[in-house]
């Protein structure tokens, strides 16, 4: 199956590496030409387009910031749409809008492509790794004729539905995770305040009910006053801006979501937009007049 990658970002940089190191041919795109260079120096081929890319592969891959990218790159000029053969299928793992899936879909379907939503889960480390929690929506038949190779992306790869599906079970993902950090950070400013270490609570806590994969993920971050990304606040705030946008769609009221959303929308007004969204800590902190840190009170 000759593969094309589209997105050579945070993400799309390792994922497109792994398959390149699974034997597969790769040809690749990016609008930025130092990600481009970066995969032609580890074996992969240079296409000028995403049509350029659609023309010459049976699979492509994208994996782009929201849908404004993705509408553009598949269905704007130069895109996917003008070089794709029936019968081709695009596998979009970026995270967005479940209703922007569901309407590239259906142009793709006028033209005989397959489309398959295969948003990820595990950030930046996982991807490197190839274990990638990948969720997905579209045909079972798809699904099967691409699922050996998103495995090499990945440790596991669910068909949740439909088109659209894989992208709802994101903003699932995104809301529980979203909501266990803005929980641990409330825990912990309460915990420095009232004069015991964070760090002892997190080890106390951790192999009890409260522990998570978020909190061992994030506490040891935080406890240092670490917020390197990872996964950015304003990605974050994208992936909560359309959980809120399907739940109004929907008729589901969100009511949680909505609050972490304006704690994000509350630090990005203080310049810490692109810091991990660990740092939604530092809101708490700033409320309580506080510092969580190892030892206690800082
Ligand atoms: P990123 O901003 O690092 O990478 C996006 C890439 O897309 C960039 O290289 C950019 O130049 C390229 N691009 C933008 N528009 C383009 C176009 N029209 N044509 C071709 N290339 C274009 O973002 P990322 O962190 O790699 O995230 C990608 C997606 O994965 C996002 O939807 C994000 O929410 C999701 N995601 C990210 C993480 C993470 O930890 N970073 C984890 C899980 C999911």
């Amino acid at each position: 199956m000759r593969i094309g990658f589209i997105g050579l970002g945070i993400m799309g940089k390792p994922m497109a590496k792994n398959l390149l190191k699974a034997g597969h041919t790769l040809e690749v795109y990016d609008i930025v030409e130092a990600q481009v260079k970066e995969l032609v120096a580890a074996g992969a081929a240079a296409a000028s387009s995403p049509k350029d890319v659609a023309a010459r592969n049976d699979l492509i891959i994208t994996m782009l910031p929201n849908s404004p990218h993705v509408k553009k790159a598949v269905l704007g000029e130069g895109g996917v749409i003008e070089g794709a053969k029936p019968g081709s299928v695009l596998v979009d793992m970026s995270s967005i809008a479940p209703l922007a899936s569901l309407e590239v879909a259906a142009e793709l379907a006028k033209k005989g492509i397959e489309m398959l939503d295969a948003p990820v889960s595990g950030g930046e480390p996982k991807a490197i790794d190839g274990t990638l929690a990948i969720m997905v929506g579209g045909k079972e038949a798809v699904f099967e004729k691409v699922k050996d190779v998103l495995l090499k992306m990945g440790a596991s790869a669910v068909l949740c539905g439909d088109i659209g599906a894989g992208n709802v079970t994101k903003l699932a993902n995104q809301i529980i995770v979203a909501l266990n950090i803005a929980a641990m950070s409330e825990a912990f400013v309460l915990a420095t305040k009232a004069g015991v270490d964070p760090e002892r609570v997190f080890n106390a806590i951790k192999g009890g009910l409260a522990g998570s994969t978020v909190l061992n993920a994030k506490a040891p971050m935080v406890l240092e006053g670490n917020y390197k990304p990872g996964f950015r606040i304003e990605l974050h705030i994208k992936d909560l801006q359309n959980a809120l946008d399907t739940a109004h769609e929907t008729g589901t009221p969100i009511l949680l979501t909505s609050q972490v959303m304006e704690i994000m929308q509350a630090l990005k007004v203080d310049g810490k937009q692109s810091d991990d969204h660990g740092g939604i800590i530092q809101f708490y902190e700033k409320l309580a007049g506080v510092k969580v840190r190892k030892g206690g009170a800082k």
